[in-house]
């Protein structure tokens, strides 16, 4: 179900990862620290988290999707921003 996330711009996978530098790597790192701030647990799922049992609550599954479609486009963002799409030749 994660894999139909709409996108414009090319999977991580067509990124050039190699080709990234250490102050290219604390530009993204930066950016992405800060996309991620804005994130926010959600606090129905801190009573699951500190229960150590397993999740029963379909709608803390919504959540949890949620959360993570959120930290996914977060990398997303800071991918498209920093990191070089491949070449042909690469
Ligand atoms: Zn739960």
């Amino acid at each position: 179900m994660f894999g139909n996330i709409e996108s414009s711009n090319p999977p991580f996978v067509t990124r050039c990862w190699r080709s990234v530098d250490d102050v290219l790597k604390i530009h993204y790192l930066n950016y992405l620290d800060s996309l991620l701030e804005n994130v926010v647990i959600p606090k129905e799922l801190y009573h699951c988290l500190v229960s150590g049992r397993i999740c029963d609550d379909c709608s803390h599954w919504v959540l949890v999707s949620d959360y993570y479609k959120q930290i996914l486009s977060c990398v997303e963002t800071a991918v498209n921003a920093y990191i070089p799409l491949k070449t042909s030749v690469s």
